[in-house]
């Protein structure tokens, strides 16, 4: 049998998994889901003694159903190689009793890696099996992770253009020297004058617009997403916290079958999101932890069933968790409203006139299983200092905000739960937050002293991925209006000449 995915807006709109990954996005503007969830076909006693690569294809092979096994296992070999500075891929690290799942060691040190290194060959592979001969354009709004990740996925790879918008000035000074050193012909790096919500807004909206779609096509070209709206991206992302299971099953931790809490510092709610899937597919779960920093729309609804992103932006030291409108919420609401496309084409509805939807108190009570807070910049600077006092362990501040918020979890609910954390990106990737939170005079430090001193302090050696741009060359320095983005788009592919 095989699994559909059909759009979260229209009911009509259905494809294969490979269709979805090429596709990225529904025409209605929904996001795509599948139809069943399919449950794991290994014990965890079994995950245990496979590597990473192994559980990728024993899981990802339920999710991406259409794929055959050799392609999928050709994509899963290319991605998850010595790109990543540890053999494992990733691993936990036990930290004041919770554990710290390192999904940090790729190219671009921040857990974007663990799915933007595959989704390119699972997209490749997409266009090859369906028969489409057009170039595809990768068109993605990054709150300052995502770009980068893409790039590095996308950069060189035949068929293929990227074109990325970040807020010119909503990311970490190294986000952005990544992004815009990014070397690759096929790579454009645009800067908005705005924030993320409106670049991923601008995005969405090139992805309905029939006329650029019109103009594109005839030119050669197709457009897809590497925002974590694709599927390419959450089915890669549920294969870790398996993964994670089963060290902790294989390290005697927890015995298989125990349950575990998960706690996801959040943003576009893609993370988290594939936590649940995976949790659907039979993962044993406790809580899953959201937590969010002052941007805490997601913390809001979950204690009132009310989404609302009428507030103010607020810019902290978490660049990549500033948003308010939290896509991959969709899915959820989705499934919870019973995979209904009126009901949630109803919320969304709101969402886009009112800014605002409250979901009913039945879809409410199946909302149990999160538990959602948030910490504010006092409070995840805290976590950081405090954590690293009293175990010598650094983390970087999205990590800090779900710290901080498993803090809170365990003093109110005094829960002895095994935690997994995710640990989404490097220090290194944030190290001006991080130095200025162990203690405040490191401020009138640079950059990359910054960096050399952190490694001093933590004992980790700098990562490859700063090395790299130390003396890099900045190759890109577009910066746009966020209404003129289509022009970016029109003028990269050449389609008005
Ligand atoms: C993208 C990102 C997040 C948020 O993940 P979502 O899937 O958008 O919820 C958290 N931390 C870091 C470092 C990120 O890059």
């Amino acid at each position: 049998m095989s699994i559909t995915y059909v759009s979260t807006r229209d009911s009509s709109a259905k494809v294969s998994a490979s269709q979805a990954v090429l596709k990225g996005l529904s025409d209605d503007g929904g996001l795509f889901v599948p139809t069943v969830i399919p449950k794991f076909e290994k014990s965890f006693d079994e995950f245990a003694k496979m590597d990473y690569r192994e559980t990728a294809y024993e899981v990802m092979r339920l999710l991406l159903d259409d794929y055959t096994e050799d392609e999928l296992k050709k994509c899963i070999n290319a991605a998850y190689d010595e790109k990543f500075d540890i053999p494992e891929i990733t691993r936990l690290k036990e930290a004041d009793g919770a554990y710290y799942l390192e999904l940090f060691h790729g190219d671009t040190i921040a857990f974007k890696d663990m799915a933007l290194s595959i989704l390119p060959h699972l997209m490749i592979t997409a266009a090859r099996k369906n028969n489409e001969p057009r170039d595809i354009v990768i068109l993605t709004a990054t709150s300052g992770d995502t770009g980068k990740a893409a790039l590095s996925g996308f950069a060189g790879v035949d068929g293929t253009r990227i074109v990325v918008f970040y807020p010119k000035h909503g990311v970490s000074p190294i986000q952005e020297k990544q992004m815009v050193t990014q070397r690759g012909d096929n790579t454009r790096v645009v800067g908005i004058l705005g924030n993320f919500d409106e670049a991923q807004t601008g995005v969405k909206k090139m992805f309905t617009d029939k006329e650029l779609e019109k103009a594109a096509s005839s030119k050669g070209f197709m457009f897809s997403s590497a925002n974590s709206i694709n599927i390419g991206r959450l089915v890669p992302q549920t294969v870790y916290y398996v993964y994670a299971y089963s060290r902790l099953v294989r390290d005697g931790v927890i015995k298989a079958g125990d349950p575990v809490n998960i706690d996801v510092p959040t943003g576009n709610f893609g993370n988290i999101l594939a936590a649940y899937y995976a949790m659907n597919m039979g993962l044993p779960v406790n809580k899953l932890i959201c937590a969010s920093n002052e941007n805490k729309v997601l913390f809001d609804f979950f204690k009132t069933g009310i989404y609302d992103r009428n507030r103010e932006f607020v810019v902290t030291s978490s660049p990549s968790m500033d948003i308010l409108i939290s896509s991959n919420l969709e899915r959820l609401i989705y499934h919870i409203c019973g995979d209904n496309q009126e009901k949630n084409s109803a919320l969304m509805k709101d969402l886009r006139e009112k800014g605002k939807y409250e979901i009913t108190d039945d879809m409410r009570k199946k909302l149990d299983i999160f538990y959602g807070n948030y910490c504010n910049e006092k409070e995840t600077a805290d976590a950081i200092r405090e954590l690293r006092d009293r175990t010598g362990y650094v983390i970087d501040t999205h990590t800090a905000v779900a710290a901080g918020g498993y803090n809170k979890y365990r003093n109110e609910t005094k829960d002895k739960t095994p935690t997994i954390i995710a640990s989404t990106a490097s220090p290194f990737k944030f190290t001006r937050s991080v130095m200025t939170a162990i203690k405040s005079s490191y401020d009138s430090m640079g950059d990359f002293e910054l960096v050399d001193e952190l490694s001093k302090l933590s004992g980790v050696k700098v990562p490859k991925a700063i090395e790299d741009i130390r003396n890099a060359v900045v190759l890109h320095d577009n910066v746009c209006e966020s209404e003129k983005m289509e022009e970016e788009v029109r003028g990269f592919l050449e389609l008005d000449k």
